[in-house]
């Protein structure tokens, strides 16, 4: 979830952002899966009896506004849902179409289209091609991981559907992503998931979302028990640990991991650039297949429902005090705990969602996955320090692996000469005998 926007004042009275994020689920919760982790599934009882269909008024009302709104020169529709295929190809003709019709001169407007791949074909990829549309493809690592939770509606495994799909937009030179969803059922396999994503998929691109999954009967960000689906922190952290360990001797510059590029941007002193690690959110909204706007798109439940786009105009429901507040809050409702963390310049506290843990002296609000969170960007602090210097220096930061193996290279040679009373070349303050030797007779 990209977060671009930044505040200015556009009057006396209101504050716009000049730009934001609006997830579009033209189709709502509805889906032709049934993960078992999903959140947006339970998000259909919010809306009984409805089609769950956007109407072609409303999306051309919402292109209409959401082009207006944008003060940048690069404009992006994200679509999600659900499932966005549900709509059909022909809405999204409409759209690209629509986009077209009310894009100002010399607007670039781009598609991101969040998809399980399980319904695309030929006509579906031809068209992402030829309107340059970017792919999420969700896939959680190779068969039996990925069928773990991610299963049709007659709990059969997916897999390999999606795998298909993979090769469809392959054929076709879609640009993808891969999102995999990081969960109890493939969390201790992080190598089996990073491999068969770069060597079996061949992708280039891929995010890794951690499920902090509510046990509770609404569906809401509420209550503090998490389900048996979701991760810990500590796995987490060793999850995303072992595979930056294999991508920076390995794959720097050819693999990219969104968290890797928002902790390189972060070490290079310049912002995130996700919104879970901003100092503050509240620029990347929901829009409903209603017109219901949500403050966000992990918030899409009534509390947090800022009106409807056909009532209230978008820009002024994303400038309003609540939804301001809302962003305001992430940074000033963060525990002393994370104030005083040495890694808070690159993590913030992470998602407000998931902070229901208490802090080590009692206070509220520290992240389910702080643990994780701290181990991760501590282990990565060296070779980050080394990538932000190549980039300061306007070389490469693919050069960290070149570095490293000319270290570990020096370090070799050290432990094969290393005599039984020496001091150990870890570092470790103790003799060689006592330490990495102790094994050697
Ligand atoms: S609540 Fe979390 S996911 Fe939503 S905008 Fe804020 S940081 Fe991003
Ligand atoms: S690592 Fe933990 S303590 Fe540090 S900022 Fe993140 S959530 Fe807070």
């Amino acid at each position: 979830m990209e977060q671009t926007a930044t505040f200015a004042s556009a009057g006396d009275t209101t504050v716009t952002p000049a730009a934001f994020h609006v997830m579009m689920k033209p189709r709502g919760a509805i889906c032709n899966l049934d993960c078992k982790y999903c959140y947006f599934l339970s998000k259909e009882m919010l809306y009984p009896g409805s089609r769950f269909r956007m109407a072609d008024d409303l999306l051309e009302e919402y292109t209409k506004q959401y082009i207006a709104s944008q003060q940048v020169p690069v404009i992006t529709f994200a679509w999600q849902g659900g499932e966005p295929t549900l709509m059909g190809l022909e809405f999204f003709k409409r759209a690209v179409a629509l986009q077209q019709q009310y894009r100002r001169p010399g607007t670039k407007i781009y598609n991101a289209f969040q998809t399980n791949g399980t319904l695309l074909d030929d006509a579906w990829c031809s068209f992402f091609r030829q309107h340059d549309f970017l792919i999420g493809l969700s896939m959680d690592g190779p068969p039996e991981l990925h069928d773990y939770y991610r299963v049709d509606k007659g709990g059969a495994p997916t897999h390999h559907k999606v795998l298909a799909a993979a090769r469809l937009l392959q054929k076709h030179r879609v640009e993808f992503n891969i999102l995999t969803t990081v969960h109890a059922g493939n969390v201790e396999h992080p190598l089996e998931v990073y491999c068969h994503l770069r060597d079996e998929v061949g992708t280039q691109y891929m995010q890794f979302i951690p499920i902090v999954e509510r046990d509770n009967e609404t569906g809401f960000q509420e209550g503090e028990a998490v389900t048996d689906r979701s991760l810990t922190g500590a796995q987490y952290g060793k999850f995303l640990t072992t595979i930056f360990d294999e991508w920076v001797r390995h794959d720097v510059g050819r693999v990219f991991v969104q968290i890797f590029d928002v902790a390189l941007a972060a070490w290079s002193g310049q912002r995130p650039g996700l919104c879970i690690f901003e100092e503050t959110c509240g620029n990347a909204l929901a829009l409903e297949h209603n017109g219901d706007l949500y403050s966000c798109d992990h918030f899409v439940e009534p509390a947090y429902r800022l009106g409807n786009i056909q009532e209230i105009p978008l820009l002024e429901m994303v400038g309003s005090d609540f939804q301001r507040q809302f962003g305001l809050d992430k940074r000033e409702s963060l525990p002393t705990y994370c104030r005083e963390c040495e890694v808070r310049f690159v993590c913030n506290g992470g998602c407000p969602k998931d902070r229901i843990l208490h802090t080590p002296d009692g206070e509220p609000g520290l992240n389910f996955l702080c643990d994780g969170f701290k181990h991760f960007f501590t282990h990565i602090d060296q070779p980050m320090r080394i990538m932000a210097g190549e980039l300061r220096a306007q070389r490469a930061p693919a050069n960290i692996m070149r570095i490293l193996a000319e270290e570990e290279a020096v370090m070799q040679r050290r432990f094969a000469t290393a005599q039984r009373n020496d001091p150990c070349p870890c570092g470790s303050g103790r003799k060689f005998k006592q330490c990495h030797g102790r094994h050697i007779p």
